[in-house]
C-alpha cells in the first residue's frame, strides 16, 4: 500500500480563499479592514522568518497588518504596555507575541497581558480553559489546522482510536483536547511511555509532535492510518518531520509531507482566528 498525502498547502489555499471573503465581506460592512498585530522581540532569524510570512499571509487576504519590531533590550513593562495600548485599539482584531521571547522576559506574564479576546495564537489559558470545557474559545492555530487536515481525509474522527505523540502545551495536549472532542478515543504518548509502538500499531489517526527525526517508521503503524507528521526537524539544508516518510508511507493510508503538510495549515488557521476575533466585535 501507498499512502496518500494530504495536500497541506492546497488546502491552505483553500481557507485562505475563504478567509479573504470573510474580510473583504467585513471591510463593507465595518469600512475598516480586520487588523492582526504581531510583536517581535529581539533579532532571532527564525522569528524574523515566521513573522514575514504571517504579515505575507495577512496581506494576502486582505487582512490589516501592525509590525512591531522591538529591540531585545525592551524591557517587559515596556512590552506589556505595548500590549494593553493593542488591547484598546478597535483596529486590532488579534494579537500575536511572536515566540520565543528574550530570556529577561516571562514568557506566561507577558502573555497574560493579551485580551482573551485577541489572543490570535490561543495560547492564553482562559482559551486553553475553554478548549478544555468545550467553550467557544480561539485555540492554538496548529492543533486547529491538524484537525482539518483530519477532516479532509473523509476518514470519521468519532469512534477513531487516536494516538498523539507529544505533549506540549501548543500541539499535544490541545489536538488530544479537540480529538477528544471530536470523539475519538485518545492516548496521550511522550518522552516517558514504554514502548509506544505498542499504542502506535492501533492507531487509525495518529499524531506525531515530538520534535524527533525518524521517531517512527513503518513498522509501528497501522496499515491504513491517517499520519499527521508535526515535527520540523533539520536535515542538512532541508526540513524533515518526525516520521521517517518512506517506511511510514507504505503502510499508512494517508500522510502528511513535511515541509507543506502542517506547516501551511497552521498559518491558514491564525487567519481564521482573526476572522474568529472580528466577528465576535461585530
Ligand atoms: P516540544 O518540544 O514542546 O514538545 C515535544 C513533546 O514531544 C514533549 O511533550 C515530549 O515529551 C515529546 N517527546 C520528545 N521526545 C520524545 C520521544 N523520543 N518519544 C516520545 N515523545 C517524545 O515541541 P512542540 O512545540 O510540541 O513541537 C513538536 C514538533 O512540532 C517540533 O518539531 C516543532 O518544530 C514542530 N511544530 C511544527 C509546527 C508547524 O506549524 N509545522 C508548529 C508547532 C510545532
Amino acid at each position: 500500500m501507498s499512502a496518500r498525502i494530504i495536500d497541506g498547502k492546497q488546502l491552505a489555499h483553500e481557507i485562505k480563499s475563504q478567509v479573504r471573503s470573510e474580510a473583504e465581506a467585513y471591510l463593507i460592512r465595518n469600512g475598516r479592514r480586520m487588523g492582526l498585530a504581531v510583536i517581535l522581540v529581539g533579532d532571532d532569524f527564525a522569528s524574523n522568518i515566521y513573522v514575514r510570512n504571517k504579515i505575507n499571509a495577512c496581506n494576502e487576504v486582505n487582512i490589516r497588518s501592525f509590525s512591531f519590531r522591538l529591540p531585545a533590550s525592551t524591557s517587559e513593562s515596556e512590552l506589556i504596555e505595548l500590549i494593553h495600548r493593542l488591547n484598546n485599539d478597535e483596529s486590532v482584531d488579534g494579537i500575536l507575541v511572536q515566540l520565543p521571547l528574550p530570556p529577561h522576559m516571562r514568557q506566561n506574564v507577558v502573555l497574560s497581558h493579551i485580551s482573551v479576546y485577541k489572543d490570535a495564537d490561543g495560547f492564553l489559558a482562559e482559551n486553553a480553559g475553554n478548549l478544555m470545557l468545550g467553550n467557544p474559545s480561539l485555540n492554538a492555530c496548529t492543533p486547529c489546522g491538524i484537525i482539518e487536515l483530519i477532516r479532509s481525509t473523509g476518514r470519521p474522527i468519532d469512534g477513531a482510536n487516536a494516538v498523539v505523540i507529544g505533549r506540549s502545551n501548543i500541539v499535544g495536549k490541545p489536538i488530544a483536547l479537540m480529538l477528544l472532542e471530536n470523539h475519538a478515543t485518545v492516548t496521550m504518548c511522550h518522552s516517558h511511555t514504554t514502548d509506544y509502538a505498542d499504542f502506535t500499531r492501533r492507531a487509525d489517526i495518529l499524531v506525531v509532535a515530538a520534535g524527533v527525526k525518524g521517531l517512527v517508521t513503518g513498522d509501528m503503524v497501522k496499515e491504513g492510518a491517517v499520519v499527521i507528521d508535526v515535527g520540523m526537524n533539520r536535515d542538512g539544508k532541508n526540513i524533515c518531520g518526525d516520521c521517517d516518510f518512506d517506511s511510514v508511507s507504505k503502510v499508512a493510508g494517508y500522510i502528511t509531507p513535511v515541509p507543506g503538510g502542517v506547516g501551511p495549515m497552521t498559518i491558514a488557521m491564525l487567519l481564521k482566528n482573526i476572522v474568529k476575533a472580528a466577528l465576535r466585535l461585530e
